[in-house]
């Protein structure tokens, strides 16, 4: 059968389902053309596939009666990450059904929506992402889904760290990366094309600076405002409270941090996930087991070797794993230079929230986690939380 077929069957008040069925790459690009995005990338055969069986399984699903009406009947809104999915609905409460596509402890880097995902996005009111070049799927997922609300980025404003700052052996990437950008004659222009996705234009990790979070907060909020039904004076109310706890997340590692000499703070985590956390209070740092931002990369021995003799030359004395990476490399680096590794539930997290009862439930226990562990490696106790933190 083919997907035109399936696709007259279901016409009569199907059309933007059986849009996903049946379109191809030449008309795709003339229907979604209402939907503004920064860019698109060229569509590969598996997308292509994937946007098939999507179509399928939307079809059954919209077999059973009323499929698509459960809900709040608020706004209906999507958020891709974990952090900015936790964000959202500390900026909504009740007041709209939130549907997160990432899981918690899933990495961020790579990512197949699945075909319910797909369709709530086709139906929502708002889509929030992270932005920063991290959902290299993006694209791909709005075009095929038909979204056609208020597209929010969370990253709007943010400067960005390069990729390459850590990574004094990728040279080979990194000379790719600069014939590619001259050989497009882009050279000034090239972070804003699409190409970011696939080169790692910026580091991503943004989130784990909370006044980083702070702005994305302030983002995502400008951009909920808009979408109609929304209750602007609840969303106002809202986010000024969640400011203030982010805010005391702020002051209270900075003030646990300070009581760190600087030269002592040193940090090597398993990918290159804590860039701007580093950034905010001045912690060296020394390695990432993965030399990468990418977490789906693997280090090589002698990537292993070189991260091991920076660890004894510079006295660091743990290694943190991260809780939606696989522990392994960072066990045998830690092992083999001697110090504490911090994985399991001592896990850091980094590209993910965690799982529901978890300290990583929120942005805000993730962060305190986080902080209480890197502050207990360098030997510190951390004070009590501040009240607006408890609880
Ligand atoms: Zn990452």
């Amino acid at each position: 059968m083919s997907a035109g077929t399936i696709g007259v069957a279901l016409a009569a008040g199907h059309e933007e389902l059986v849009l996903t069925i049946i379109i191809n790459n030449e008309y795709r690009r003339h229907m979604i053309s209402r939907v503004t995005s920064a860019s698109r990338r060229a569509r590969t055969a598996s997308t292509t596939s994937a946007v098939v069986v999507a179509g399928v399984l939307v079809l059954a699903s919209c077999a059973s009666p009323a499929a698509s009406d459960s809900g709040s009947g608020g706004p209906r809104i999507v958020a891709t990450t974990t952090q900015v999915g936790d964000f959202t609905r500390e900026l909504m409460g009740d007041d709209a059904d939130v549907t997160q596509l990432l899981t918690p402890s899933q990495s961020a880097h790579g990512f197949d929506p699945s075909a319910a995902q797909l369709m709530a996005l086709g139906e929502a009111d708002a889509l929030v992402v992270n932005g920063a070049g991290l959902e290299s799927w993006l694209d791909d997922a709005v075009s095929s889904s038909g979204f056609d609300g208020v597209l929010i980025d969370a990253s709007t404003g943010i400067e960005l760290f390069g990729t390459d700052e850590h990574d004094e052996h990728d040279e080979h990437d990194a000379d790719a990366h600069d014939d590619e950008a001259a050989a497009a004659e882009t050279e000034d222009s090239h972070d804003e094309h699409a190409d970011e996705h696939e080169h790692g234009a910026g580091n991503p990790h943004i989130w784990t600076d909370p006044e980083l979070a702070e702005q994305m907060v302030e983002n995502i909020a400008r951009g909920l405002a808009e979408v109609p039904g929304i209750d602007t004076a609840a969303l106002e109310s809202n986010e000024e409270a969640y400011l203030a706890e982010l805010d005391a997340l702020d002051s209270w590692i900075e003030q646990n941090v300070s009581t760190v000499p600087v030269e002592q703070r040193l940090l090597v985590t398993n990918h290159d996930a804590f860039t701007y956390f580093v950034d905010a209070y001045d912690i060296t740092f020394v390695g990432s087991v993965i030399p990468s931002f990418d977490d789906n990369a693997e280090p090589s021995a002698a990537e292993i070797d070189e991260l091991v003799a920076k660890i004894r030359a510079t006295g660091v004395r743990a290694v943190f794993s991260e809780a939606s990476i696989s522990p392994d490399a960072a066990e045998t680096i830690a092992r083999e230079a001697e110090v504490t590794v911090y994985s399991g539930d001592d896990a850091l997290y980094g590209d993910a929230l965690g799982t529901s009862g978890s300290d990583g439930e929120t942005y805000l226990g993730s962060q305190i986690h986080n902080a209480r562990l890197i502050l207990e490696s360098w030997g510190v106790e951390p004070s009590a939380l501040p009240e607006v933190l408890q609880g």
